[in-house]
């Protein structure tokens, strides 16, 4: 093998289609840069120290479902965002062969949310879901100093439930983010149960889904006159990053 070639690659399972792949392929063939990109699919993350071992040339990769969580005990530090969010999705292979976890989601979110607020108008936000993106998300949000309600459709002492959202609530979150998988191909016809004639244009709604592009809890919050953004913007922002993090850090 070429000794010059980096390798960088995406860690989960299953893969099937791989957004990176395709993105960081097609960087470094336009930018000539010498590098590969490949799939790690492993069933099992235990297998992580012997990929890692027999691929010389790695510099880094990408962790995705189901392993954001389950990759942290095998690695040497974390990065403060990553400990403090409870998710690794950017993992940098020091020179010294020790392991470095990031979190990349929190930027690509940030940076993707933070042109849709404007001045003191947006002060609170419900985030729908409390799965593996919701963390990052609820993190991002406090970040830009929001303050954060969850809501799940299971009771809970940090969050409200669907049936609590009541006309106050929905008045006073001007943001609300989903993360969900609801909406997301092929189940389109589906949406977050959310009082929809509440929101306004003043309000922000933004969904972590981008396939489609526009979903249908987008379309009911548009035809309410609220801005709307798919998670497209976040996930090439958070691919930008993990770049940055493998080369520049
Ligand atoms: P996840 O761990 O499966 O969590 C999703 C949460 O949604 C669950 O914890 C659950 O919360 C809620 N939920 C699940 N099924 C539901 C249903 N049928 N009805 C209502 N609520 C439901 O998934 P995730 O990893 O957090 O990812 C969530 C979404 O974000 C996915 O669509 C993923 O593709 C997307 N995502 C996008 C980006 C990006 O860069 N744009 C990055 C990461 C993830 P409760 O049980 O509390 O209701």
């Amino acid at each position: 093998m070429d000794s010059k070639l980096s390798i960088y690659g995406l860690v989960g399972y299953p893969l099937g289609h791989s957004f990176s792949r395709a993105f960081f392929s097609e960087k470094f063939a336009r930018e000539g840069i010498m590098a590969k990109y490949r799939n790690f699919e492993l069933p099992d993350i235990a297998l992580l120290p012997g990929v890692i071992a027999e691929t010389p040339g790695l510099r880094g990769f990408n962790v995705t479902i189901p392993y954001k969580q389950a990759v942290m005990p095998l690695l040497d530090r974390l990065n403060p965002d990553a400990a403090e969010i409870g998710a690794v999705n950017v993992v940098r292979c020091e020179a010294d062969g020790t392991l470095t976890g990031y979190n990349s989601d929190v930027y690509g979110f940030v940076e993707s949310l933070r042109p849709l607020l404007s001045g003191g108008n947006h002060t609170d936000a419900l985030v729908l879901g409390t799965g593996g993106a919701s963390r990052a998300v609820c993190y991002g949000l406090r970040m830009l100093s929001l303050n954060v309600t969850r809501v799940s459709r299971t009771p809970g002492k940090d969050n409200i439930t669907y049936a609590d959202l009541t006309p106050d609530i929905m008045a006073r979150n001007t943001v609300i983010v989903n993360t969900t998988p609801l909406g997301m191909y092929p189940n389109v016809d589906t949406a977050p149960d959310i009082p929809y004639e509440r929101l306004t244009r003043a309000h922000v709604c933004y969904d972590l889904v981008y396939n489609p592009e526009q979903t249908l809890f987008m379309k009911r919050a548009e035809a309410q006159g609220a801005t709307t953004t798919n998670g497209l913007r976040m996930l090439h922002l958070q691919a930008l990053r993990a770049w940055d993090i493998w080369t520049h850090y």
